[in-house]
């Protein structure tokens, strides 16, 4: 099989030829139909998180072993099976859950895999989509799409699980007043249409970027404003005159942190997701004071993946921009989501 590998931090994905692998056990070697490139991937080649004043959390410190292939949003089609995966269907297209756990543990054992200590994420800590073949470990982490563009629903795997879990962490607090996005990449296209699905009034949205703010407005946002404008912090207030009650902040450096605790009314809830790094100083009081809540998300379960796309079957499927492209064109995609020009997704489709 043909893969693009990380053999070393902060270079271009080596083309390799290894032998196609045979499932064992519960095991299901798929031909992937469709992979996407998550900013995710960036950090992963980049070596590490950015903590702020100098820290940084590298990858290589966590146990990470190279060389590793990327790629955490897959779909594709079962072409072999171990002696005890049981039948499964080889005609049909498989969205796969690739946020994988240990297990046994207790996080694992209540759903939460994505919350495991020991995890196996596909595309981290085991071989992704960047790839023609995926193995997966057991058919429960295959959820069959039907007839959905596997273009289109292969970045429910990580955008759209990972806002949908944002988004439910806001409660019924989406359905009182607007809400306000910050970043409408990947995650923010996804998440601005999942606002509406789920029952919400609509979200407010931040970007730097104005390709970006105008595909937020497409995508149905209230208003998409200006990061960098002098008066945002007025801006919003005017956009959002009920007042700021839930920041989902998809970026996650320490100016969008900044800007959310700043604007958020009393009571409001800070849902942290993005991972582009740095720090902030939050005076204590405040928090209490203003009765404020801030929590981390990040991607969601497999219950959650399969009440997404219950959702996106009933209320529809969120429209959302992809770029197709192909598997040997990788390194070229991941420097264009770098340097910001990709809209929604580039997703790599089969030729
Ligand atoms: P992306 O590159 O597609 O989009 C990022 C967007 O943020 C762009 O539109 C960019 O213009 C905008 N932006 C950058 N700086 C900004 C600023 N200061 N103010 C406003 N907008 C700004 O990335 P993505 O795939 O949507 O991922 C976003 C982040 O979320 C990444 O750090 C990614 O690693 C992280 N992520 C986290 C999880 C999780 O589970 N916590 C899951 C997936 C991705
Ligand atoms: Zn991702």
């Amino acid at each position: 099989m043909k893969s693009y590998q990380l053999q070393d931090y902060r270079q271009p994905l080596v083309p390799v030829e290894t032998p196609t692998p045979e499932p064992k056990g519960s095991e299901l070697l798929l031909k992937v139909v469709a992979s996407g490139i998550c900013h995710t991937d960036l950090h992963l080649i980049d070596g590490g998180y950015d903590l702020g004043q100098g820290r940084r959390l590298s990858f290589k410190d966590r146990g990470f072993q190279l060389p590793r292939t990327p790629g955490h949003e897959i779909v594709g089609r079962v072409v072999a099976a171990g002696p005890e995966a049981g039948a499964i269907a080889r005609e049909k297209n498989y969205l796969v859950f690739p946020w994988i756990g240990c297990g046994t543990c207790v996080a694992c054992a209540a759903g939460d895999e994505h919350l495991c200590p020991q995890p196996r994420y596909l595309g981290l800590q085991r071989d992704g989509g960047f790839s023609d073949h995926v193995m997966v470990p057991h058919p429960r982490y295959l959820l069959d799409i039907g007839n959905i563009d596997p273009k289109a629903a292969a970045p429910y795997a990580c955008s759209g699980l990972t806002t949908y879990s944002a988004l439910k962490k806001a409660g019924d607090a989406i359905k009182r007043s607007e809400i306000l996005i910050i970043g409408a990449g990947g995650l923010g296209l996804m998440g601005v249409q999942l606002v509406r699905l789920m029952g919400g009034k609509g979200a407010v949205v931040v970007d730097i970027d104005a390709k970006k703010r105008q595909a937020a407005v497409e995508a149905g946002a209230l208003a998409a404003l200006d990061g960098s404008a002098a008066d945002l912090r007025a801006q919003i207030q005017s956009a959002m005159t009920a007042g700021v009650h839930v920041v989902v902040d998809l970026v996650g450096s320490a100016t969008t942190a900044q800007l959310a605790i700043d604007v958020l009314a009393k009571g409001g809830k800070y849902i942290l997701v993005g991972l582009f790094g740095g720090s902030i100083d939050i005076p204590l009081p405040t928090i209490p004071l203003r009765v404020l809540t801030i929590t981390g998300s990040f991607v969601g379960n497999l219950a959650e993946l399969n009440e997404l796309l219950d959702l996106a079957r009933s209320r529809g499927l969120p429209s959302f921009p992809t770029t197709p492209c192909s598997l040997h064109d990788v390194n070229e995609n991941l420097r264009r989501l770098h340097d910001g020009k990709v809209i929604g997704r580039a997703v790599m489709v089969a030729e």
